[in-house]
């Protein structure tokens, strides 16, 4: 069959193989094993979601981290379902090396947002994370007050997978959160590694708290990272430390000058406050409030909400593709047969991957 008669590009065909046939009642299966399994429909699921239940959010999410394939496909449905209603919240990642402050300021700012009458859901990002799950509320230091205000919802990192796959589930989560009325989304990462950059790439506004007399080597921050803020906080300045912390913002507002042009047009801004005496709080929803005005207005917001979907797109058919050619019987054959070649330096690495990849996609073009 050519490309022309068959409209789909022959990489994606595999799917037509996970089609089940016609004859079989797949809904009604379905349902059956749904229903046995203590599950709901994902109809009811969307409505709870929809009518701002937590319980049944919270369970939705759940499936959303479950690795089990109906769950998966469950909560594919109620994501399809929530959409329409997603997409009205601001997103804020937040930023740090653990112990800046990032949940004390979390917990300070969102109080405030929730008393005037904000709906905050605050999710983590941290694949990496030895914390357990539940552990963000199991902590009793952590955010003490959102934990118990009703107009908060806290949901820690999924705890197991890759990085990529976390960065789906909190994606997800953030959909469905949205769907259930939730305004302000905080979405929380260690600023170690690379979590950062995937928070970055699912959030409206990217903030990096810093602590003063710290040199960036010790704080962990990549100058990367550093580039991706649209605002470096200075925290803990408050008593003794408040005056290092004016030198230290002075000093990362120096360094900004010398960062490109963000693609925005926004001049990245660096800022003290005291998380914990919750001076300066004011400052830094203002600086989120003017970013979102500068933004909108210039028609960046929007811009970037397209590009980060365009993005979520290829990443999803580029783990797709991976996922399928890795774990092809034949591939995995293929791989092991042409090393004993490769070790010997009979064939070149890329003639091997070419080889490898040539008999896979070939082999799909037959299917
Ligand atoms: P995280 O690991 O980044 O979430 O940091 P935490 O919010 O757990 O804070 C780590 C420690 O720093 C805790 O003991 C906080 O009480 C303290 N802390 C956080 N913010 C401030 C602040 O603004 N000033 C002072 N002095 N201490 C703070």
């Amino acid at each position: 069959m050519t490309d022309q008669e068959n409209p789909r590009p022959s990489a994606l065909k595999v799917q037509a193989g996970i089609q089940q046939p016609e004859s079989v009642n797949i809904q009604a299966i379905s349902r059956f094993s749904r229903s046995k399994k203590g599950l709901m429909h994902s109809e009811e699921y969307a409505q709870g979601i929809l009518a701002g239940n937590y319980t049944i959010l919270s369970k939705a999410i759940t499936l959303i981290e479950s690795s089990l394939a109906l769950h998966y496909q469950i909560a594919q449905e109620v994501i399809a379902l929530c959409l329409p209603h997603a997409g009205k919240s601001v997103r804020i990642g937040i930023t740090g090396v653990p112990g800046v402050g990032k949940s004390t300021l979390i917990e300070a700012l969102g109080t405030q947002l929730t008393h005037a009458g904000h709906k905050l859901a605050v999710l983590a990002i941290d694949p990496s994370s030895t914390r357990s799950k539940g552990s963000i509320l199991g902590d009793k230091t952590r955010m003490e007050a959102l934990s118990v205000d009703h107009n908060a919802f806290i949901r820690p990192s999924p705890s197991s997978g890759s990085l990529g796959g976390v960065a789906r589930k909190t994606r997800e989560t953030i959909v469905l959160c949205e769907a259930a009325g939730f305004d302000t989304i905080f979405v929380e990462t260690v600023g170690v590694g690379q979590s950062e950059v995937a928070v970055y790439a699912m959030v409206d506004f990217f903030l990096l708290l810093m602590l003063a007399g710290a040199g960036d080597e010790l704080q962990g921050i990549k100058r990367g990272i550093m580039e991706m803020a649209d605002a470096i906080i200075i925290n803990k300045a408050d008593g003794d430390n408040r005056a290092k912390a004016d030198i230290a913002a002075a000093q990362v507002r120096n360094s900004l000058h010398y960062f490109p042009v963000s693609d925005s047009g926004w001049r990245p801004v660096a800022a003290t406050c005291s998380a914990q005496t919750t001076e300066r709080i004011d400052g830094v929803w203002q600086i989120v409030q003017d970013y979102l005005a500068f933004t909108r207005e210039n028609g960046f917001f929007t811009l970037k909400r397209r590009e980060q979907s365009r993005q979520i797109m290829l990443d999803t058919i580029n783990n797709y593709l991976t996922e399928n050619f890795f774990t092809d019987a034949d591939t995995i054959e293929r791989i092991k047969a042409i090393e004993p070649d490769l070790l010997t330096d009979k064939i070149s690495p890329y003639t091997a991957a070419q080889t490898i990849l040539d008999a896979y996609f070939s082999g799909l073009k037959r299917d």
